[in-house]
């Protein structure tokens, strides 16, 4: 690594490692961190390229805040409690103004979940993100996709639709109240509280990311079930309300992504152990597929999102 290179990570990407399970972090070949006794490590990757995921015209800091957030997304859907990650950065040239907002918005929601940055590469190259995060669950208490029985009832948390929307609005789409939408496709929350709260009361869980119809059918894939949804009580914003009002596209909060919020199944008998007001919107069945009623008619709804090699 050239002195340059060094001197980048130094100034945007080295900053104090304050987690406990964090004991080495940027500046050796490895980190180093412990997994204490009685849990797993939970580890997950995911890339951002441009073009392909994100328009080269965004603001640096919602990209830094935006790679962070849904690997942590992850984390929070599998139950876990992040406490690391690495960054693998590729970019086209060196533009240190890009590089410190990019950076600033990665450790503003990194320092809000107390998650170190440890370590990462950095190479020349179209550009493309890569972020990998590590978190912790007690041994058992993951929530796994597999987990689902027919009787559970599949709840969410928040609204949907709203990135689907972002996504509209930011190639376009004329919207009446476009600042949230905006925001959750821009700088989308992970849901770690919730996912922490639902050990030991959720059979399964998954982030949306690719749209409902798509992310609850790997429940089901993994799960060996169908279900059946009531699109009545599928959560909405006002904005979503107004699209769907104005267009017709009705599908959107079930086939658009980037909304990461947690689809997450729960026993009958493990009701009352919800602590929180998700809402209720549908349940497994032994039946495959997944159908919706609309309007008191029954579908049958494809699982399609973003595929990316279709
Ligand atoms: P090596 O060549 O031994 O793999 P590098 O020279 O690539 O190490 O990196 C030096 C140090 O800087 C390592 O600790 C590495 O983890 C860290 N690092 C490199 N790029 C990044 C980055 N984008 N963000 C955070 N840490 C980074
Ligand atoms: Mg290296």
């Amino acid at each position: 690594m050239s002195a340059a290179e060094f001197d980048l990570i130094a100034r945007f990407f080295d900053w104090p490692a304050k987690h406990k399970l964090n004991r080495l972090s940027v500046g050796d070949d490895c980190a180093l961190c412990c997994v204490p006794a009685g849990h797993e490590l939970a580890v997950t990757t995911d890339t951002m390229v441009a073009g392909v995921h994100f328009f080269e015209t965004v603001k640096p800091a919602f990209l830094g805040h935006k790679l962070l957030a849904v690997n942590l997304s992850d984390l929070a859907s599998m139950g876990a409690e992040p406490f690391a990650v690495t960054l693998a950065l590729t970019l086209p040239r060196v533009d240190e103004d890009w590089l410190a907002d990019f950076s600033a918005g990665l450790r503003q929601l990194a320092e809000r979940y107390s998650v170190d940055l440890i370590g990462g590469d950095t190479t020349s190259g179209p550009l493309t993100l890569t972020l990998q995060a590590m978190g912790i669950v007690p041994e058992g208490l993951a929530l796994r996709r597999d987990g689902a029985q027919p009787g559970d009832l599949i709840y969410v948390t928040g609204t949907l639709g709203g990135g689907g929307l972002g996504l509209k609005i930011a190639q376009g789409y004329q919207s009446i109240l476009p600042e949230m939408a905006l925001q959750r496709f821009h700088c989308p929350e992970p849901q770690l509280k919730h996912g922490l709260a639902l050990r030991g009361i959720a059979s399964a869980c998954i982030d949306i990311s690719d749209g409902l119809a798509q992310d609850l059918g790997h429940i089901l894939a993994k799960s060996n079930v169908g279900a059946c949804l009531d699109w009545e009580q599928i959560p909405l914003s006002a904005s979503v309300r107004d699209y769907i009002e104005q267009t017709g596209d009705w599908q959107l909060p079930i086939s658009g992504g980037d909304d990461y919020q947690l689809c997450f199944t729960v026993p009958p008998e493990k009701q009352h152990q919800l602590t929180t007001d998700y809402t209720r919107i549908g349940v497994i069945e032994a039946q495959p597929g997944l159908r919706i009623n609309r309007q008191g008619k029954a579908q049958t709804i494809q699982a399609k999102g973003y595929e990316h090699f279709s």
